[in-house]
């Protein structure tokens, strides 16, 4: 699976005026790594499209690597197709172990991912693999109120959001589409 942290999305140009629910400071802490990684702690952020979700995953990303981590970026429904890919060929064990050697694994978006489409099984295979030894960062447009969508069944989904919390940082991006501000910003000004 490529690794494929969107360029320029990196903290420096990250406005963090435009999400008063996230300091800069605390995302400062977290971009050197250290206890929140050596325990597999998970960072769950939730918000609209265009809030920022994807720029400051991959700003995380990108200041992690800078400080020495492995760190692998990938839309969710890119990962579960991976996986899925390598079940049927029997080596799901080891295509999630290979996984094992990223510090960080970046889940963007995993709303888009729909049961209906994919046995997203494998999902929750990798959540549990990883659990208290290596973190996720996960995006959604959804908390997880919405997540029955994604997992093959309601014991699964509590399963994986069990694993998931317990040790996680959450991220409330609650505001405004900042793509919409800039549009709006811009139409003012011109
Ligand atoms: P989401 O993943 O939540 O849908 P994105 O991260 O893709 O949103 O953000 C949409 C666009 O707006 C991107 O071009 C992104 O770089 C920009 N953007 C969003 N939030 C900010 C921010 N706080 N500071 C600077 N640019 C931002
Ligand atoms: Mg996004």
């Amino acid at each position: 699976i490529e690794a494929r942290l969107p360029s320029g999305k990196t903290l420096d140009t990250f406005d963090f005026a435009a999400v008063p629910m996230v300091s800069r400071a605390r995302i400062a802490a977290l971009a050197e790594g250290d206890s929140w990684l050596a325990k597999g702690t998970n960072i769950l952020c939730f918000g609209p499209p265009g809030v920022g979700k994807t720029h400051l995953s991959s700003a995380l990303g990108h200041a992690l690597i800078d400080a020495g981590y492995r760190v692998l970026f990938t839309r969710t429904t890119d990962l579960v197709q991976h996986l899925q890919t390598a079940r049927q060929e029997l080596k799901l064990a080891s295509a999630i172990e290979k996984l094992d050697k990223y510090h960080l694994l970046v889940l963007d978006d995993l709303s888009y991912v729909q049961k209906s489409q994919a046995e997203t099984s494998v999902l929750f295979e990798l959540i549990s693999a990883r659990y208290e030894r290596r973190s996720l960062f996960i995006t959604a447009n959804q908390p997880f109120g919405a997540w029955d969508s994604v997992f093959p069944d309601p014991a699964m989904t509590v399963a994986a959001i069990d694993r998931l919390v317990h040790h996680a940082i959450i991220l409330e991006m609650n505001t405004d589409s900042y793509r919409r501000k800039s549009a709006q910003a811009r139409a003012v000004t011109s």
